[in-house]
């Protein structure tokens, strides 16, 4: 925890969590990342009743809906605890693309969607999935979705197919982004559409293989049609029009819950490649710990995670207190500077353990292939980085 941002609140909620984690997960993490999610799901559930529980679900919610009604900044620093075990955000109810549609719904659904379908959800009876990125169209431009929701009388009628739609098997609805209106300005296309998954027309095609793994559940990531699919007009979230705008909204806090839980990942990394330094034996008198190319390792990797948890702590803080436009360049910034220190310190800790880093023998395997999209999901690095500099530039000419 940083001191500087340490409020009382979290000073007595992070002590739960940790103890928590090490005590129900770590015992269990290497095993359950290794058999498929329809076997990992009834321990993970056991687990996720004891954190409700122990009043330690949900906690970015606010404390009349049952949470601990944290801040961003109070959150992102339970969200690095959560991020130091494969499933510790699935265990709180915290884990993507649910507390994203939890957000975007609480703020933004009627009052008979949030019935029907963000009560369950927060009560983590269901999952949900977020259907945007198309393999026809740039996922790095929004705007030039194809996916269309025509409207027919009062439905909307979608046709369409997405990739990447993340735990979309085993979700009872998804949020789909599709074209309402073409003829509109690029920025106000697009609607957000909630679409029950047993709805006719709405046709899983396929688990994507990645990295020689489809997965299941919650762990994979669906090729989705839509095939004149039909439903309410009542199931639009937000206003007509709104779509680009919602997914905006959706990834300020996003991005700081990514970055949070790869900082988590990167003090598991961390602790693991100090643990082989210090212990390696390597039969020439010196232990693995007394090269210096590995003491570099350790020491860029401490300077860069500390650097990396104060950046993206002090954009938390500015989206508390400023909103996320104001710090549209800060979250630019954390999404490619934390993404790279991820490959960094998980590469260094791979290297550092040999041969028994690309086994399955430790969790860094599992988080080389499943982190490799940090630097492709909510925005390239590329595009962020052209953001935070024509931001700069902007104000340079001001
Ligand atoms: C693990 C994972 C989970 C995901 N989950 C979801 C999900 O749940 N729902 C969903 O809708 N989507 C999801 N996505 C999709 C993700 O949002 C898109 O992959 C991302 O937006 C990039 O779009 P694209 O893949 O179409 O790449 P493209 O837009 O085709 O870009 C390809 C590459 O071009 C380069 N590039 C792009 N724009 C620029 C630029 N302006 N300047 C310079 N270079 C540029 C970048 O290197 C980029 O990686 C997920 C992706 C991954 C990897």
């Amino acid at each position: 925890m940083v001191e500087l941002f340490a409020t009382e609140q979290l000073k007595k909620l992070a002590p739960r969590y940790r103890t928590f984690i090490e005590k129900e997960l770590y015992p269990l993490e290497i095993a359950l990342v290794n058999i498929p999610f329809r076997e990992a799901g009834p321990i993970l559930q056991q687990k996720r009743e004891l954190a409700k529980k122990q009043k330690l679900w949900a906690p970015f919610l606010p404390k009349k809906e049952g949470g601990a009604g944290l801040t961003l900044t109070e959150f992102g620093q339970i969200s690095e605890l959560m991020g130091t075990t494969p499933f510790g955000h699935y265990v709180f109810n915290c884990n993507a693309p649910d507390i994203g549609n939890i957000e975007l719904m609480h703020r933004h659904a009627s009052a008979s969607l949030k019935k029907k379908y963000l009560l369950p959800l927060v009560q983590g009876k269901i999952r949900s999935c977020f259907s945007m990125t198309e393999p026809g169209s740039a996922g790095s431009n929004p705007v030039a979705l194809e996916t269309t929701a025509i409207r027919e009388g009062d439905q909307y009628v979608i046709n369409g197919l997405k990739w990447f739609t993340t735990a979309a098997d085993g979700a009872s609805f998804a949020i789909v982004m599709a074209v309402t209106n073409a003829s509109a300005s690029p920025y106000e296309r697009a609607s957000m559409i909630l679409v029950p998954t047993d709805t006719a027309g709405f046709n899983i095609i396929r688990n994507i293989p990645i990295m020689g793994e489809a997965g299941e559940g919650y762990m994979s990531h669906a090729e989705i049609e839509y095939n004149n699919c039909r439903v309410p007009v009542s199931n639009l979230i937000g206003e007509e029009g709104s779509g680009f705008v919602l997914a905006q909204e959706r990834l300020g806090p996003g991005r700081i819950h990514h970055c949070m839980r790869w900082i988590g990942i990167c003090e598991r990394a961390f602790e693991l490649m100090c643990e082989r330094a210090r212990t390696r034996n390597m039969g020439d008198g010196t232990m693995l710990g007394d090269k210096q190319t590995i003491q570099n390792w350790i020491a860029e990797s401490r300077a860069e995670i500390n650097a990396a948890r104060y950046m993206v702590l002090h954009t938390a803080h500015r989206i508390d207190q400023e909103g996320a436009k104001a710090a549209r360049p800060d979250i630019s910034a954390i999404k490619f500077f934390v993404a790279d220190v991820l490959m960094k310190v998980l590469d260094r800790s791979i290297q550092a353990h040999g041969a028994l880093g690309i086994t399955d023998d430790t969790l860094l395997s599992f988080w080389y292939r499943h982190e490799r999209g940090a630097r492709i999901y909510d925005g390239p690095d590329e595009v962020h980085k052209s953001s935070l500099a024509r931001s700069i530039l902007k104000n340079k000419k001001a």
